[in-house]
Formats: structure tokens, C-alpha cells, sequence
């Protein structure tokens, strides 16, 4: 089934310094769920890389002393965009990402309420006065843009991940340069179709599609008008990209992989746990950087939790995500396909149960059933990769120090749920956790008032919050003399 996608939205370049690229050079944006080629696009390189950098640092200076009201006033329309265009731009996002309808208008709905967000903490980006140690002085602390921002995001979330950097940089006053991934790059380029019917002048917000990652992240992370990175993607891609912007010492925010553990104590509530692992675990068939990786389970409450476990998430639909009442789409790749298959067959040959699924699916070549894997073990590849997949792999413990050391034996440190009714429990456990976010009896964690973000080797700097605008300012302090 081919959707019907907006021709408004639909663009087929890069959008530099308020122009649509065009070229002969294009590349094909396949839809994930048949194979089929969507749409046709542009290959930006190099030189469109820079010169949409050129036309960031253009706008720079105007865009930064426009008033905070002003920049807030253009989010907000940029805001209500996204909203009246909720149901096209879903579609499209489906048709290139491939995740159910419904998930797509909720990305739709989360990106936008980071602009919601960030046009309102525009007007707050507030400084400081310090007690001077003399009389005659003054101490004044501002916070300023720190200049042009360029960015890589990734596919699993093709509008949410971009906005969340776009709303915070543009709100407190810097221009932006993207590179989305190229299997998606069509819900990008349709943000800059809305940003520009919102009044965000021409340079402000560039969006460079091509394929050659390499090329055009060497150009993003080192030419010296880009004042800071912000990435999204892979710990092993991050790496080199932070190590390319240390030669600048740019500043950098890095959002990387995970590997949660969610963790179901003996005082739990089973039902709930089963209902906030389905949330965590399967959104995205589970290609989130915060899905739940290992479930670890209390020997006392295994076979309850797994049996309810079972009954539901064989009730989970599987289809492509234009088809009404599908629950999971395809993934997004032959390659995440193959991994996941990997995966799940070498945990098999190393004494994981197959509690249910562990195939591939008949709804075509890119679809994976919704599995369960019992008997896992921490030291399975399945346990220490990012899965990536439909793929649940349930280890079990039998105390809380035991449950906290398996959750914590990992480089990563992004997110980790728990289940537990212990009040005491819930703060020491989440003490001891070394992640950056914690849902506890919960497994839907982001929202735009919440700082998201990792330690460990899944990354530094926090998305969203009032915490957002740091990573896009500078802190100057003036100091007053001669006052007595
Ligand atoms: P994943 O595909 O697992 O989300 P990646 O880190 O491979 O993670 O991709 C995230 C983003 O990084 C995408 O936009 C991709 O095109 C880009 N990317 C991949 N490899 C490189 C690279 N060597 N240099 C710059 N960007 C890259």
C-alpha cells in the first residue's frame, strides 16, 4: 500500500540559507515496510554542508539580538505548525521510518512540544548578579548564544531527535545546520517547509540530506564558524565525531546508546510491570536508544511476571504501520534485521529459551516477531549490545545488591526502569543506579520538561528542560569597576 504524501511536504533537497537545493545527483528514500522507493532526493556533499554553514553564520548575528519575545513568538508558529500538519507529517513519517501511525503523530506531537517548550524558556534564558568583593565593583553574569550549532540526528525518531536540538539552539538565539540520516530524510526537510511559513528568516535553519555521513560530519565537526556539535546516534560513531571536535575544543553534546535495565522486584506490581515493559520495550519495535535491553526479574516473581508477559505481548499486532491496529512496523533495515536475527540465534546456542517468537515475520522481508527469550545470561552478546529489535531477553535475580550490579555491568549509562513498591527501595535503588534517567514504575520517560541525556559512554549534555538552554549558551560575566 503506497501512502499519499502531502506535496506541500514533500521536498526533493537540501534547504540552505532559505533555498532548495537541487541537483542530478539524487538518492532513493525507501519505504521500510515493502522495499519500495517513496521519493527521490538531492545528495548534498561538501560544498552544500558549507555553504550552509556560510548562511548559519550569516544570520548569526541577527537572529541572536533579535528580543527573546521575538524568537519565542517564531517558535510558537513553528509550534502550531507542526500541529495543524500533524496527520501529513505522521504520514510521512511512517512511509520513511516505517513505525506505526499512531507512534508517528505522537513523535509529531513530542517534537513539537519541544518547541512549545523552548519558545517559552527564550523569554528565560535569565543571568545573574554576584556581591562584588569591593565597593567599587559590580558582577553581572549573561548568558549568550554561543553561535552556530550543526547537528546529526538519527532515523529512529526522524522529527523528535532534530527538534529537540533545533527548538533549544533557535530559542536561545543560535542558527542551526542538520544532517538528518539519509533513510529519512524527508520528515526533516519538511520542518524546514514549516519553519520558513513560520517567519524563521532564511540562514537561521539549514537542513543538508546526503549520503555520505563521513564526508559531510568531517565538514559539521570542523570547519571553525561552527561554535558547537550536538549528535545523536551510535557511541561508536559519537566517538569519532567528538574526538574530530576536540581540535576545535567546540563544544559538544553527545546523545548516544544505551543498554536500560528494567528491573521487576519482588514487591512489584506485575501487571503494571508487564504494561510499562510493553511501553518500553516495544515502541519503535524496540529501536529507541531508551528501550529496555535486559529485563531483569526477581526469582520469586518470575513465573507470574513471565506468564503475564507472554499473554500480552502476544496479542501485539504486527503490520506496516499504515495498516490500522498495527503495533509494530518493520525495522528500519536489511542490516538491523540481520543483527537482530544474530542476536537472538547465538543467545539460543548459548542456552536461551525461546518463549516466544524468535523469527522473522511473514509481513515481509523487514519485519521481526515480537519475542521472549528466557535463561539469558550477562555474559550473551544479546545482554551487552543495544538489541535494537522486537526482543525481550529476561535474565533473573535473586536480591536487590544482585539486581544492581547486573543493571549497572554495562559501559552505558542512559536510561534504567524499576519496579518496586518499597519507598525505601525505590530511593536506594535509584541512588545506586548509573544512569541519567530512572523511571520507576514507569516506562514512558521523555517529555520536553525533563532533561534527557546519559553518563557513562552514553554521552553528556541534556536535552529538554530548563536545563536545555545551557548547552546553547555561553556564560559571560561582566565586571563593573570604578562604582564607588
Ligand atoms: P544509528 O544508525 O544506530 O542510529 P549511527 O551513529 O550510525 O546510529 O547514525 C546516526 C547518524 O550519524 C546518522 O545521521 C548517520 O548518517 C550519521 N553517521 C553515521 N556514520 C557517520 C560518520 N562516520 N560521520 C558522521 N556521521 C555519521
Amino acid at each position: 500500500m503506497q501512502p499519499t504524501l502531502s506535496n506541500y511536504l514533500l521536498r526533493n533537497g537540501s534547504y540552505i540559507g532559505g533555498n532548495w537545493h537541487n541537483s542530478d545527483n539524487f538518492f532513493a528514500v525507501i519505504n521500510p515496510a515493502d522495499g519500495q522507493q517513496l521519493h527521490q532526493v538531492a545528495n548534498a556533499g561538501v560544498e552544500q554542508a558549507t555553504d550552509a554553514i556560510a548562511a548559519a553564520s550569516d544570520a548569526f548575528t541577527r537572529w541572536s539580538t533579535q528580543p527573546a519575545a521575538k524568537r519565542s513568538e517564531i517558535l510558537y508558529a513553528w509550534y502550531q505548525l507542526l500541529i495543524s500538519h500533524t496527520k501529513d507529517l505522521a504520514l510521512l513519517l511512517t512511509a520513511e521510518q516505517g513505525k506505526p501511525l499512531a507512534e508517528a503523530e505522537t513523535e509529531i506531537q513530542y517534537g513539537a512540544s519541544y518547541l512549545q517548550w523552548f519558545a517559552e524558556q527564550a523569554k528565560r534564558m535569565d543571568g545573574d548578579t554576584i556581591p562584588a568583593p569591593s565597593a567599587d565593583k559590580r558582577i553581572i553574569v549573561q548568558r549568550q548564544a554561543v553561535g552556530v550549532v550543526a547537528a546529526i540526528t538519527p532515523w529512529n525518531f526522524p522529527n523528535a531527535m532534530m527538534m529537540r536540538k533545533a527548538a533549544a539552539a533557535l530559542a536561545a538565539g543560535c542558527t542551526f545546520v542538520v544532517k538528518p540520516a539519509q533513510l529519512t530524510p524527508l520528515s526533516a526537510l519538511a520542518m524546514a517547509v514549516l519553519a520558513e511559513e513560520a517567519g524563521i528568516p532564511k540562514g537561521v535553519f539549514n537542513v543538508v540530506v546526503g549520503t555520505d555521513a563521513k564526508a559531510l560530519g568531517t565538514v559539521l565537526t570542523s570547519d571553525p564558524r561552527v561554535a558547537k556539535f550536538s549528535f545523536t546516534g551510535s557511541t561508536a560513531v559519537g566517538k569519532v565525531l567528538a574526538a574530530q571536535c576536540a581540535q576545535d575544543v567546540k563544544r559538544v553534546t553527545m546523545e548516544l546508546g544505551g543498554n536500560a535495565p528494567f528491573i521487576v522486584f519482588d514487591d512489584a506490581d506485575l501487571d503494571a510491570a508487564v504494561q510499562g515493559l510493553l511501553v518500553a520495550k516495544f515502541r519503535n519495535a524496540g529501536q529507541t536508544c531508551v528501550c529496555a535491553n535486559r529485563v531483569l526479574v526477581h526469582q520469586a516473581v518470575y513465573s507470574r511476571f513471565t506468564e503475564k508477559l507472554i499473554t500480552a505481548v502476544q496479542q501485539l499486532q504486527v503490520g506496516s504501520g499504515l495498516v490500522a491496529g498495527s503495533d509494530l512496523g518493520p525495522l528500519i533495515s536489511k542490516e538491523a534485521l540481520d543483527k537482530v536475527e544474530t542476536l537472538v540465534q547465538e543467545a539460543v546456542e548459548q542456552g536461551a529459551k525461546v518463549e516466544l517468537g524468535g523469527q522473522r515475520h511473514s509481513a515481509g522481508a523487514q519485519f521481526y516477531q515480537p519475542t521472549i527469550l528466557s535463561q539469558v545470561t550477562a555474559d550473551m552478546q544479546i545482554s551487552q549490545q543495544e538489541i535494537f529489535g522486537p526482543v525481550i531477553a529476561l535474565q533473573t535475580f535473586t536480591d536487590e545488591a544482585q539486581a544492581i550490579a547486573l543493571a549497572n555491568d554495562t559501559k552505558y549509562g542512559l536510561a534504567a526502569y524499576f519496579y518496586s513498591r518499597d519507598v525505601g527501595r525505590v530511593f536506594r535503588v535509584s541512588q545506586a543506579l548509573q544512569f541519567g534517567m530512572v523511571g520507576i514504575n514507569d516506562g514512558a520517560i521523555s517529555n520536553a520538561a525533563a532533561p534527557f541525556g546519559g553518563i557513562k559512554q552514553s554521552g553528556y549534555g541534556r536535552e529538554g528542560s530548563k536545563y536545555g538552554l545551557d548547552d546553547y549558551t555561553d556564560i559571560k560575566y561582566l565586571c563593573l569597576g570604578g562604582l564607588a
